[in-house]
């Protein structure tokens, strides 16, 4: 693909440079979980205000219709100027995409603006104790009780539950149907109720980012079935489908600069001059430099198949792996300093370990590339 930006790209990257030198996202709090959260909520505020919270949705529901190069733009640049991800992301990411796909008229009328200003989070309901990669396992039930649906079970693994609204639900609710995909429904759910108990779960890295979800007589109103009931398999598609697609930006950009600190670092001490050091920073700075390359060459198997294709695993696949061998390079080369509790290469070689399972463990990716990109037989 062509990897110079026309001259619509170039202006779009323009305005967001402008936009973002007189809107300086400043620095989040840190050690206050709470407080972090709520900058971020209100960097969100700010980037709806100005138009910039969801440039790829589509202008009608307050996106700017962003092509995907400009997307991949989007998140260059939010990277480049150091600024976190918004507070809502996977309520931009997968719950406002999945609803303006699947949802009726009234769900779009009632739900995507609040997204879209972080004044309503979401959170994804999915995977549960004994379905994560195997999510067409699910046991939560949904039982039809006159014009509601009563939910009983367990999630987990719920990030950002705790500051959740709603929640992407995908239930069970024929558990007669003769496939395990099939009898799903996916369900939009509010958390603000009796029968949702939220239970923080503590992370290595000291916070807790996401938590057990227990649902115990949950109610959820017909009109909040999304994409007709028994359809659930098909809905949560769409919800994966765009889990990993323009993150991938933003991730190497971040990995990229967390190398140059690493580098600044292993040169204020000399050791750029030690032949195994270069090497292996040499070798990491090839590895970004391909995952960047790929991430470009992604956006041409969108456009060939209209929706994020399966070469999207190997970018997860490249990113969770380099990532981790870069903060563990950080701590064999930095030592102690690395390793101190609050430090923040610290954070950085602990929150690393969870790369190769969010979104895709790195086993399931390799399946994936096996069987749909390389074409090798299917495992039995
Ligand atoms: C930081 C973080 C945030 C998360 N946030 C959310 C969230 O918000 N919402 C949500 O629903 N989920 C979330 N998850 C859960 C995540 O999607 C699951 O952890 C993931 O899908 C794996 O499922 P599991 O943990 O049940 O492991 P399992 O699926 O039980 O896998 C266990 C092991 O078996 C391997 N394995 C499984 N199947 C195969 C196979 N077919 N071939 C080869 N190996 C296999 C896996 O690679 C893994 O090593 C989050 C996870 C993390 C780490």
């Amino acid at each position: 693909m062509d990897l110079t930006f026309d001259a619509r790209e170039t202006a779009f990257r323009d305005e967001l440079r402008a936009w973002l030198a007189a809107n300086p996202p400043g620095t989040p709090p840190h050690g206050d979980e709470d407080a972090h959260y709520a900058w971020r909520r209100d960097w969100q505020r700010r980037l709806a205000e100005g138009g910039w919270a969801a440039v790829h949705w589509p202008a009608e529901h307050g996106g700017r219709g962003a092509t995907l190069t400009q997307s991949a733009i989007f998140y260059e640049e939010l990277a480049a100027a150091g600024a976190p991800l918004p507070a809502n992301v996977l309520g931009l990411l997968l719950a406002g995409p999945t609803i303006m796909t699947w949802g009726t008229q009234e769900q779009k009328e009632r739900h995507l603006v609040p997204i879209l200003t972080a004044e309503e989070i979401w959170c994804q309901g999915f995977s549960e104790p004994d379905a994560g990669s195997d999510l067409a396992a699910v046991k939560t039930r949904a039982v039809k009780d006159g014009d509601e649906w009563v939910i009983t079970g367990q999630k987990v693994w719920t990030s950002m539950a705790q500051y959740a609204k709603w929640c992407m639900l995908v239930a069970r609710t024929d558990p007669d149907a003769p496939k395990k995909h099939q009898g799903l429904t996916y369900f939009l759910m509010d958390m603000e109720q009796d029968g949702v108990e939220v239970v923080p779960l503590k992370q290595i890295t000291g916070e807790s980012e996401f938590n057990e979800l227990f649902l115990d007589g949950a109610r959820v109103p017909d009109a909040n079935v999304l994409g007709g009931v028994g359809n659930g398999w098909k809905v949560a598609l769409t919800t994966l489908m765009n889990e990993r697609s323009g993150l991938a930006f933003f991730l190497q950009v971040r990995m990229r600069q967390l190398l140059d600190q690493l580098v600044g670092e292993a040169s204020a001490r000399g050791l750029l001059d030690d032949p195994v050091v270069a090497d292996k920073l040499g070798e990491l700075h090839l590895r970004c430099e391909v995952l960047r390359l790929t991430a470009y060459r992604g956006l041409t198997a969108i456009e060939t198949y209209g929706q994020p294709g399966p070469e999207g695993s190997l970018t997860k696949w490249m990113w969770s792996d380099t990532n981790q061998a870069l903060t563990q390079l950080a701590a064999d080369l930095l030592g102690p300093e690395a390793l101190t509790d609050g430090a923040p290469w610290a954070f950085e070689l602990l929150r690393a370990r969870g790369n190769s399972i969010e979104g895709g463990t790195t086993e399931v990716l390799k399946n994936i590339v096996a069987e749909r990109v390389l074409g090798l037989p299917r495992l039995k």
